[in-house]
């Protein structure tokens, strides 16, 4: 879950406390939303369990890179949130790759694998469908671009499949176009996050 911290009505602190007694929702990974300067912040994220926290404006390289390292501190139940993003040498993650290019599957595969973390090829959008209804996949890189089923098709249908099944995969877009309605679209389509191609290994950790 990505909070923001100050919103009216009910603040992210409070939602966030709310959730950890939710029998239900209680094992979210929550990352927070601060703006800048707000060291009481920080600390209530402690307080609260919260993952991460993200200074905002937030930069696309910088929500990523906390978002793969909550979801893996998670995993290993470990403490602190993170000072800055960084590459958690922790459990290797299960990803699905979909990407149609075999110039950059080899260079993403290449950069997952050197990493540990273990990578299922899809080609197309079809393909990561299929995957993901077979397998449990700790995060998806999506190619926005692809033949049959689109990422932002395929993006929206696993939404949609895990309205069945309550969990929520964490799916970064890959996209080629820096376009700036892209991010939107993305976004809209139920995406957590967002890398431009070529990928940059610091980009994606
Ligand atoms: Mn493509």
């Amino acid at each position: 879950v990505l909070l923001d911290a100050h919103m009216p009505e009910m603040d992210g602190f409070t939602l966030a406390g709310l959730i950890q007694q939710s029998p239900e929702l209680a094992g979210s990974t929550l990352v927070m939303l601060t703006s800048a300067g707000l060291s009481g912040d920080v600390t209530q994220c402690r307080q609260l369990g919260i993952r991460a926290y993200l200074m905002k404006p937030v930069k696309q390289s910088d929500l990523v890179a906390t978002l793969l390292t909550a979801l893996d501190a998670s995993q290993r139940q470990a403490a602190p949130p993170p000072e800055r993003p960084a590459l958690a040498p922790g459990a290797p993650l299960r990803v699905l790759l979909a990407e149609d290019n075999v110039v950059n599957q080899r260079l993403v595969v290449r950069l997952l694998e050197k990493q540990g973390h273990q990578v299922t090829l899809a080609c197309t959008g079809r393909e990561a469908l299929d995957a993901w209804e077979r397998d449990n996949f700790d995060v998806v890189l999506m190619d926005v671009q692809m033949p049959d089923v689109d990422g932002l098709e395929a993006t929206s249908l696993i939404r949609v499949g895990e309205r069945r099944t309550g969990r929520h995969v964490p799916i970064i877009a890959m996209t080629a176009h820096a376009m700036k309605g892209d991010r939107e679209r993305c976004l809209e389509a139920g995406m957590d996050g967002y890398v431009s191609k070529p990928v940059q290994p610091a980009e994606l950790f």
